[in-house]
């Protein structure tokens, strides 16, 4: 049974629960993103960190 919980943050999406699991993330403002655009994210926090290891 799937759960529409919200929609993303950032693409406005709807993010649902599917048998107990989160199609996306909570975050800590009780804002969701959706898998997407977490993966987005995390792309480009590891491109930041990648920046600040390469300046040194
Ligand atoms: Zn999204």
């Amino acid at each position: 049974m799937d759960e529409l919980v919200g929609s993303c943050v950032r693409c406005a999406h709807d993010v649902y629960c599917t048998a107990g699991f989160l199609n996306g993330i909570l975050l800590d403002n009780k804002n969701i993103l959706c898998f997407n655009c977490k993966d987005i994210l995390n792309a480009m926090i590891k491109e930041e960190s990648l920046g600040e290891e390469n300046q040194n």
